[in-house]
C-alpha cells in the first residue's frame, strides 16, 4: 500500500495532490509566499490518483497535515470525500482546496472562482458589472468559476460548449444566481462580447475551440485559462489576430486562487505581483 505522507516534527506541512502532478507551480508559488511573509512551511507535490483520494486524505490527518491544495483530476472526488463543506466548495460541487481543523475535521473550499475575478479586476483592471461575458467550455474549471463570474453581476453570461448539455445543466444548476445560458459553438449570439473565457482543455493541446470571429470586437477581452511561460497560447493568438483589446493567460488566476488558499491557512494575505512577475 502506498505512503503518501511522512512528515517529520518542525514546520506545518502542506502539499498539493493530484495526477499528473509533477508539472505544478503550487510548491513555488506557496514557499514564495512563505518567504515573502516570513511564514516558516513545507509544501510538496503528491501524485494521488482519485480511487486513492480517500487513503491518501485519511493518512494525511493522521501524519499532521494542515492543508492541501488539489488539482485535476480530484476536485470532485475530494469534494466527496471532505467532511465540511464551505460555501463555494458547495455551489460548485468541487474542492481545490483542504483545511484540517484543529478537531480533526477536513474543510472543503474552492478558490478558483475568487483566483480568476481577482486577477481579471485587480491584476487586468477589467470591470465586469454590467459586461457581456461568453465562457467558453462547461468541464469543471468552468463549473468552478461561474458563481464568482456572476457575483460581479455582468448583463449576461453565456455558456458554449461542444456537449449542449453540459452547458444546460450548468445553466440549470446556477441560473437563480444571475442572467447565464447555454449554447452550442455554432448558435452562440454573434456580437462581440466584452470579454471571452476559454475554459476548454483545448489550449493543452495546441487547438482552438470552433468560435465564431464575429465574437472578438476591438474591444474584447480575452482570457485564456492554461498558462505558459511567455503567456501566449493558441487561442489568445487566434484573439488578437481578430482584433482583441487585450489577451492574458491564466497564470494570474493560478497565483490569485494560491494566495486565497494561502491567506485561509495562515492568516496573511501575500502580495501576488512580485510572485507572478518571477513566474514568467
Ligand atoms: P475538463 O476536462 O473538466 O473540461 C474540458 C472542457 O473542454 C469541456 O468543456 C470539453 O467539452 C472541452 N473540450 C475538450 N475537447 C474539446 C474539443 N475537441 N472541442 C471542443 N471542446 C472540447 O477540464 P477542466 O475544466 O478541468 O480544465 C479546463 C482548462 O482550464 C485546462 O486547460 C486547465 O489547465 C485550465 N485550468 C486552469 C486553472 C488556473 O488556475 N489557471 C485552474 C483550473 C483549470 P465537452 O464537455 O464537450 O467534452
Amino acid at each position: 500500500m502506498a505512503n503518501w505522507f511522512e512528515i517529520p516534527p518542525g514546520d506545518p506541512y502542506f502539499c498539493v495532490v493530484g495526477s499528473p502532478i509533477a508539472h505544478s507551480k503550487s510548491p513555488d508559488i506557496h514557499l514564495a509566499f512563505g518567504r515573502q511573509c516570513g511564514i516558516a512551511l513545507r509544501y510538496e507535490r503528491i501524485e494521488v490518483h482519485a480511487r486513492c483520494f480517500a487513503r491518501a486524505l485519511a493518512e494525511f490527518v493522521d501524519a499532521g497535515g494542515r492543508g492541501m491544495s488539489i488539482t485535476v483530476p480530484l476536485k470532485e472526488e475530494a469534494f466527496r470525500a471532505l467532511s465540511i463543506h464551505q460555501p463555494r466548495a458547495a455551489l460548485t460541487g468541487a474542492a481545490n482546496m483542504m483545511t484540517v481543523a484543529a478537531d480533526g475535521s477536513t474543510v472543503a473550499d474552492n478558490a478558483d472562482g475568487t483566483g480568476l475575478v481577482r486577477d481579471l479586476t485587480d491584476n487586468h483592471g477589467l470591470y465586469l458589472k454590467g459586461r457581456r461575458l461568453l465562457l467558453l467550455g462547461a468541464g469543471g474549471a468552468a463549473r468552478g468559476v461561474i458563481p464568482a463570474l456572476l457575483e460581479e453581476q455582468p448583463s449576461e453570461l453565456f455558456i458554449a460548449n461542444r456537449t449542449l448539455r453540459k452547458a444546460t445543466d450548468l445553466v440549470a444548476q446556477f441560473h437563480t444566481l444571475g442572467p447565464i445560458g447555454a449554447f452550442d459553438y455554432v448558435d452562440v449570439p454573434s456580437r462581440p462580447y466584452d470579454l471571452v473565457i476559454n475554459a476548454t482543455s483545448l489550449s493543452l493541446s495546441g487547438e482552438i475551440p470552433p468560435l465564431s470571429a464575429d465574437t472578438i470586437g476591438s474591444e474584447t477581452c480575452c482570457y485564456d485559462m492554461m498558462y505558459t511561460a511567455d503567456g501566449h497560447t493558441r487561442f489568445l493568438d487566434w484573439c488578437r489576430d481578430n482584433g482583441a483589446a487585450a489577451c492574458y493567460d491564466g497564470l494570474g488566476m493560478l497565483v490569485e486562487q494560491a494566495a486565497n488558499s494561502f491567506s485561509i491557512w495562515h492568516g496573511v494575505a501575500p502580495d501576488t505581483a512580485p510572485v507572478i512577475a518571477a513566474l514568467r
